[in-house]
């Protein structure tokens, strides 16, 4: 039932392990055999995709499997010792199955819920807001091996708080309006207004969205496709589960309208394993879509444009929110990024022409086809045009999404969320920028502070080294392997700062830190090493003092100049201002 459901299509091999998994609890040979032969795939390679995919396993799980978020946030919200509370009252270790086979605990990176944290997993769904008295119930539940629909539904309740809503979020919408638009308009002047809006990806990258989908829609190789990257993995980024939980129409008039434009029939939506919560509200959504028109044949009666979406879940790999390792794991592979070029807009999924935007991409393409251009260039800055949707969690009154025209001041946003005491603010997640509390009145932009969407506050009660260990542990774990300077150097980078923070470092050790950022972040395959260095970086800009501090005296290091050993650090985080020099920080 598995290869039936799955269509016996080789490129859903990842969605049928997961089925397999939720039946076996792990993917047993067998099963590897019966699918190698029904797929004509060599074994090994379903074995690679096993083990490459953090929530897959070749070895059973506890019928109970349970991932507690290591995000920051969750670390600030208590989460260690409810860890080692839970893994006490479960009588299991972190990290194993408990010898009767009922529950295993674990640790992941961040499950996007840093608004409602502490967070975790259990069978794939979501637990938030975790706290003792809930976690005495969780322990008794399982022990009575209660099934989880019998678990207290709060218990597994995501809320979306939208604080500040902006451009975008304050529309009106109704189904079909922004599709009628491009229709009455035209496809071809539809893309010319996203083009006069100078809307950008709204992922990170900032690439301008109108440049893809021309480029897209001028190849000629056939089919074309749209895929929806919604495999949110930077730590501190919750804005598009918001995005699909509340406005999930908007999102997949996006995907329907740029299908109109680059001459698509297939879309399909990327959904990242943690949310696995929002997936049968997502297939109720597009099964009423189908219903109404807005998908499948002759979309609002237009003849010859068809149209469908399928969703497809990831299995726990940060780096599958790079847009080719997406490609590759919708492809049922293991998700590596590929080289470049060619570009996926050029051979993309099944080598074919592809566009691979984000959710909030989409969404606002939405309000772009109907209020044009103009209405969205009008808003931001010249090179950043339109609002940003921002996710803030960490030491703030009220967590939750904020829309803000970009350009908006730091110091703003945190007088808006309630930050007081700020010792920095972490914008962009753990690739993104640390910002000092001297350096508050820096702007979002893609100019000045590119992000997309994370923005984890921080105050004075808060160690910089356990931020930036945290970080740094994250991107040695997620790291894919692929390459060298990224797999052995992110664990380098985690080493040598545990050597310095934990005291036992000379200046000699930072500058071999300052050394191995260097080879990370300069030969590396992807973005994720170039950015692994990032948290490293710049707290060793914006905080030399802290470093200098934590030194050991040593005979091998007369006249050790920490100022000039910095200069690495600078260039590499293009800045040299004088707050980005030690002589000029305050002791
Ligand atoms: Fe994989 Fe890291 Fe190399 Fe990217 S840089 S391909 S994540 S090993």
């Amino acid at each position: 039932s598995v290869l039936a459901e799955a269509d016996h299509k080789p490129e859903r091999l990842l969605q049928m392990l997961r089925a397999v998994q939720v039946q076996y609890l792990h993917i047993p040979k067998a099963a590897i055999e019966q699918l190698a032969k029904a797929l004509n795939i060599p074994r090994t390679q379903i074995i690679a995709v096993a083990e490459f995919y953090s929530f897959l396993h070749l070895a059973p799980q506890g019928r109970y499997d349970i991932y507690i978020s290591d995000s920051i946030t969750d670390r600030m919200l208590g989460k260690e010792k409810l860890l080692n509370y839970l893994a006490e009252k479960l009588k299991v270790k972190v990290g194993q199955v408990r010898t009767d086979g009922l529950v295993s605990l674990n640790n992941t990176s961040c499950t996007g819920m840093c608004d409602q944290g502490p967070a975790g997993l259990v069978n794939g769904y979501a637990l938030t807001r975790l706290d003792y008295s809930k976690i005495d119930v969780i322990a008794e539940l399982i022990e009575q091996q209660a099934p989880l629909t019998d678990w207290p539904a709060e218990f597994f309740a995501v809320t979306e708080e939208i604080r500040k809503p902006g451009l975008l979020l304050n529309q009106p919408f109704n189904n079909g309006t922004a599709l009628a638009a491009t229709f009455a308009r035209g496809p071809a002047e539809t893309l010319a207004e996203v083009d006069l809006s100078n809307l950008r990806g709204r992922g990170g990258a900032g690439f301008k969205t109108a440049l893809k989908w021309r480029t897209c829609s001028a190849q000629n190789e056939t089919p074309h496709y749209v895929i929806c990257n919604a495999d949110e993995g930077e730590p501190g980024t919750f804005k598009d589960r918001m995005l699909l939980d509340v406005y999930a129409d908007q999102v997949f008039e996006g995907m329907t309208l740029c299908a109109a434009i680059i001459g698509s029939d297939q879309g399909l939506l990327y959904l990242r394993a943690e949310y696995l919560f929002l997936y049968e509200q997502l297939q109720r959504v597009l099964k009423h879509r189908r219903a109404n028109g807005l998908l499948g044949r002759n979309i609002l009666g237009r003849s010859g444009f068809d149209f469908d979406i399928e969703i497809r879940m990831g299995a726990g790999a940060y780096i599958c929110g790079e847009a080719s390792a997406q490609i590759e794991s919708l492809e049922g592979k293991p998700g590596i990024p590929r080289v470049k070029p060619p570009n996926s807009v050029i051979c993309g999924y099944q080598r074919k022409p592809t566009v691979v935007d984000n959710v909030e991409t989409f969404f606002a393409a939405t309000h772009i086809a109907i209020k044009g251009g103009q209405w969205f260039a009008e808003v931001g800055t010249a090179q950043s045009t339109g609002s940003k949707l921002l996710s803030i969690s960490g030491d703030c009154a009220r967590p939750g999404i904020y829309e803000y025209p970009f350009g908006t001041s730091i110091e703003e946003i945190l007088r808006d969320c309630g930050a007081d005491d700020v010792l920095g603010v972490q914008v962009g997640g753990p690739s993104g920028t640390f910002i000092s509390n001297r350096e508050l009145q820096r702007r979002i932009a893609f100019e000045d502070l590119s992000t997309a969407g994370s923005f984890m506050v921080f105050n004075n009660s808060r160690s910089i080294f356990d931020i930036v260990q945290n970080f740094t542990d994250f991107f040695a774990h997620e790291s894919c392997g692929f390459c060298t300077p990224c797999r052995v150097g992110t664990t380098l980078l985690k080493n040598q700062l545990r050597k310095i923070v934990e005291g036992n470092g000379a200046a000699v050790d930072l500058e071999e830190l300052n050394e191995i950022c260097l080879v990370v972040k300069n030969n590396s395959h992807c973005g994720l090493g170039d950015s692994a260095a990032n948290p490293i970086l710049s707290t060793l800009v914006s905080h030399p003092e802290l470093y200098l501090k934590q030194l050991k005296q040593s005979s091998f290091t007369p006249g050790f100049d920490l100022d000039a050993t910095l200069a690495v650090a600078r260039r590499m985080a293009q800045r040299d201002d004088d707050a980005a020099h030690l002589s000029q920080v305050e002791n």
